[in-house]
């Protein structure tokens, strides 16, 4: 799974630390968790790489403190409460994937389209917040859905002259490619590689 249109990044919630330190032997750098306290964990195991981690499960907002300097990028921004504590604790500025929700499903995380103008304004004070791209997570089983979901998503990155879309799982990495995603959060296939 080569491109060099979009940087893959290992979701490594599947992994032990000694799983991502052979993978990082063997050329992967980026690596993504879901979890505070595993990421923690792994992040002191391996702290002799040079792993550039990326944050893309959901945060709670009593969880900041303790990882937000901690992490290269985050994924999941999305809501104001998050911000305004991400604000508070980050002592420099973090680059940030705002979260959308584009599948219209009530339990799934992110900013719903109509209220991305408002986000924007909510933040634009923030200075430890650089919005640098757009996040969405596509429908599970569903491929048409979460086409249409990577359209909208790519449509508005441009709507925002925004660089980055964060897009495109193990299962519709193709179809996140296919939409200009420039950074795929891939798991499962990395089996394949260990
Ligand atoms: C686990 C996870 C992924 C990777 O999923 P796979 O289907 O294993 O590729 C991507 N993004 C998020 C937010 C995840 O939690």
């Amino acid at each position: 799974m080569i491109t060099d249109q979009a940087k893959v990044i290992c979701a490594s919630k599947y992994f032990t630390s000694e799983q991502i330190r052979k993978l990082y032997h063997k050329g992967v750098h980026d690596f993504g968790e879901n979890r505070v306290q595993d990421m923690l964990i792994k992040m002191e195991e391996l702290n002799d790489l040079s792993i550039t981690w990326h944050f893309i499960g959901h945060l709670q907002t009593n969880k900041v403190k303790m990882m937000i300097n901690e992490i290269d990028i985050l994924h999941t921004l999305d809501r104001p409460s998050l911000a305004e504590v991400i604000q508070k604790y980050r002592e420099k500025p973090l680059p940030c994937f705002i979260q959308v929700n584009l599948t219209e499903e009530d339990q799934k995380s992110g900013i719903a389209r109509e209220n991305l103008n408002q986000f924007f304004n909510d933040i634009k004070n923030y200075d430890k917040i650089e919005i640098i791209g757009l996040m969405t997570i596509g429908k599970d089983d569903d491929p048409l859905k979460t086409e249409e979901a990577f359209q909208k998503l790519d449509e508005l990155a441009n709507t925002y002259h925004l660089p980055f879309r964060s897009m495109g799982m193990t299962n519709d990495y193709e179809l996140a490619l296919k939409h200009h995603a420039t950074h795929l959060r891939i798991g499962r296939k990395f089996l394949e590689f260990i």
